[in-house]
């Protein structure tokens, strides 16, 4: 059986795990601001913090920006749910766009739908691929002369939406750390990038999840960091560490914050993997990928995943973080792509599809989304397979999973 994306688990990981265990500091500590510290660094930016999951950050990220019931935030209709799940959490109404054809959300169609309501723009990197941030970023500043900030909301010292005075650009990176824009990383073309370090991510810590903040010059980023960090720790202004001090046992809570911090073990777990990120993890889902490429490339019956776009300046305008390999059936049904899956996994190779489009969730159904609406959405999806891509992979493996797709596509699709 080949497993889809078991994470990387070596004696090096174990051992991480192990000092952080007996080093006698088990939740945030030194190991997270490491962790944070470097994080920052790889992503060219001041400021990261480092928290339990994606989601519970970018819902924190929400609340920083005072978005609540009345508000609209734009996401796409191609994504996980947790991305329409935090907008729901803060009582606002996620706006659903279609995507362009690499799967990332349309800026076209996110121009179609800005209101004075609209709080924030949620773009999606999918599988790794960065959608087109500047394109964003442009429909966000057009978005100023009808901005409609709320007045009496206070995060920290300021008020971010009358600071900002356009919606807010929040990226969805969850796949995407690494991934580059003309050469630089994500994390420095939204205001606030997220990423993920579930166990299924391109960089893991079992869970866990950071905001890089990239806000305009006169935000107080400093001031953001202590914001996050208090409110992911139930609003007290002093936390664990800065009470182990001597006499230093006295708190207060402004506000009721939440709970959502990085343990040191999970810290420990992702400086491993962050060290070889770059010269390791990367070049092999790399590796993996093109292999697959070469294989499917030159037969009409597939598609193939875009992982690097045109170069501007001598480097790539956008490469992916390779996370995910999203091949397309070209011609294929929905229920032919399910019968496909269905002969693939009976030849013992685990697959999966990325992602069912919100409209196809009751939920989101239930709440009036429409999947006739995103037709370029639902085809993607239709034709869509997710191919095994993880480190341990063999390029032998990647062979036996090549001919089980093929066979299974001849056996289906003639
Ligand atoms: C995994 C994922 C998330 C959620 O990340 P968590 O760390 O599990 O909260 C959000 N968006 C996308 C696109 C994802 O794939």
């Amino acid at each position: 059986m080949i497993p889809f994306s078991p994470p990387r688990i070596d004696d090096r990981t174990v051992k991480a795990v192990e000092e952080a265990l007996r080093s006698g500091w088990i939740t945030t500590g030194p190991r997270t601001k490491e962790f944070e510290r470097k994080l920052a660094a790889y992503c060219g930016v001041d400021h990261v913090i480092a928290l339990n999951s994606w989601t519970n950050a970018c819902e924190l990220v929400l609340r920083w920006y005072g978005i609540g019931p009345g508000d609209e935030v734009i996401i796409p209709a191609y994504t996980y749910c947790a991305t329409a799940n935090i907008v729901m959490h803060v009582g606002a109404k996620p706006v659903l766009v279609d995507v362009r054809d690499d799967f990332t959300m349309d800026p076209a169609e996110v121009k179609k739908v800005v209101s004075p309501r609209t709080k924030c723009i949620i773009p999606v990197d999918v599988g790794g691929l960065p959608a087109d941030m500047a394109a964003i970023m442009e429909v966000a500043e057009h978005c100023r002369s009808f901005f409609t900030p709320a007045v009496n909301l206070r995060s920290g010292k300021t008020n971010p939406q009358l600071a900002l005075g356009r919606p807010l650009v929040l990226s969805d990176a969850a796949h995407s750390f690494g991934a580059r824009i003309k050469g630089a990383p994500v994390g420095v073309q939204a205001d606030i990038t997220g990423f993920s370090f579930h166990a299924v991510k391109n960089l893991t810590t079992a869970e866990g999840g950071a905001l890089a903040f990239h806000m305009p010059e006169r935000f107080d980023e400093e001031g953001m960091y202590k914001w996050f960090n208090t409110m992911s720790l139930h609003g007290q202004n002093k936390d664990a560490l800065a009470k182990t001090r001597p006499g230093a046992w006295r708190y207060d809570v402004e506000q009721a914050g939440y709970k959502c911090n990085m343990t040191d073990l999970q810290a420990a777990i992702g400086l491993v993997e962050l060290d070889r990120y770059d010269p390791d993890t990367i070049p092999r889902r790399k590796w993996i990928c093109e292999r697959y490429s070469e294989a499917f490339k030159n037969d009409p019956r597939f598609i193939v995943p875009l992982f690097v776009d045109g170069v501007n300046d001598g480097s790539p305008l956008r490469e992916s973080s390779y996370h995910l390999y999203m091949l397309r059936l070209a011609n294929a049904t929905e229920d032919q792509r399910d019968r496909v899956i269905e002969a693939i996994s009976a030849a013992e190779v685990s697959v999966n599809v990325h992602f069912l489009p919100l409209p196809m969730l009751s939920f989101y159904k239930a709440e009036g989304h429409r999947m006739e609406n995103f037709p370029r959405s639902y085809g993607l999806y239709s034709q869509e397979i997710s191919l095994p891509v993880y480190y341990d992979l063999s390029g032998e493996q990647v062979d036996i999973v090549v001919n089980a797709v093929r066979a299974a596509v001849g056996e289906v699709l003639g």
